[in-house]
């Protein structure tokens, strides 16, 4: 077959269609414009057209994955306010941020506090910090997840629903302790737990602490067993800080800057 000496230019649109290349679709025709004024050798036209393709098409990518890890919103690391938890620092958030050393293996993340204290919020921006890395996350209450697995349960489904969630290299299982073995069957958190071990991370947040998660399983034994998967490869965040919400407020109220007249004024108790 020889080259068509002069390119049609409809044609080469369909081509381009037909091999999933929308990028250099709409963009071959300014370059190659640009190329034949500057006398681009054709490698580097080629080369550049590629590149804006690649480019594009993990935009795309990132862009799909941020609707599926239903994040919520607004909650980001530039807007943590870092001072407010002490006892972890904007460097240890950064490296867990990166993911590549704990997603890689399978580790986990747990986050303990009391209500108030920036656990979701931290989490989500984790979150959406790795989703903008690459990664496939998803953000769940671990309630609406344990309806989920029920229902999945009850249609003979509990494996494949679970083998689905395998797919996100990040569960993100917000408020744990929340879920109680009397409101649900808790056993198929167990079951989920059993089946990322040392293979697929979680990022757990609960405020209460591990003694408390026998209200969570049916049984001690398997309240036992669920911490020890969890913790075996976990980074460990306690964030035991007053409500945020509630120092905030406070702060309003003695702000600096309040004019003296306005002093006496009462503000409704907390
Ligand atoms: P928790 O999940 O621990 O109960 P949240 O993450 O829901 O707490 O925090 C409660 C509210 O306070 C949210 O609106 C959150 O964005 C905000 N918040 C908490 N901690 C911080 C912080 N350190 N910096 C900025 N906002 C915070
Ligand atoms: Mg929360």
């Amino acid at each position: 077959m020889s080259a068509p000496s002069t390119i049609d230019a409809g044609r080469l649109g369909i081509m381009l269609n037909e091999l999933r290349l929308p990028s250099m679709k709409a963009m071959w025709a300014d370059f190659a414009a640009r190329a034949d004024k500057e006398g681009w050798p054709a490698a580097r036209f080629l080369g550049t057209l590629a590149e804006h393709e690649l480019a594009e098409r993990d935009r795309r990518r990132i862009e799909r994955h941020l609707v599926e890890a239903r994040l919520p919103p607004g909650k980001t690391l530039d807007s943590f306010d870092f001072d407010a938890v002490p006892m972890i620092s904007k460097a240890q958030v950064s490296a867990v941020a990166a993911g590549d050393a704990w997603l890689k293996t399978g580790a986990n993340l747990l986050l303990f506090g009391p209500p108030g204290g920036g656990k979701s919020h931290l989490a989500a921006a984790i979150g959406l910090a790795l989703v903008e890395s690459g990664w496939k996350v998803l953000f769940t209450r671990t309630t609406d997840l344990v309806q989920k697995l029920q229902v999945a349960r009850r249609d003979l489904g509990l494996e494949a629903a679970i083998n689905k969630l395998d797919r996100f290299d990040l569960l993100i299982l917000d408020d744990f302790a929340y879920v109680t073995k009397d409101q649900a069957e808790t056993s198929v958190l167990f079951e989920l737990i059993g089946a990322r071990y040392e293979r697929r991370s979680m990022l757990i947040t609960a405020n209460q602490p591990f003694g408390e998660w026998n209200k969570v399983f049916p049984d001690p034994t398997m309240t036992l067993a669920a911490v020890d998967r969890l913790v075996h490869h976990a980074t460990i965040f306690e964030m035991n800080v007053e409500s945020y919400r509630r120092r905030v407020a406070l702060e309003r109220k003695r702000g600096p800057g309040r004019p003296p007249t306005r002093a006496t004024i009462k503000t409704s108790a907390d």
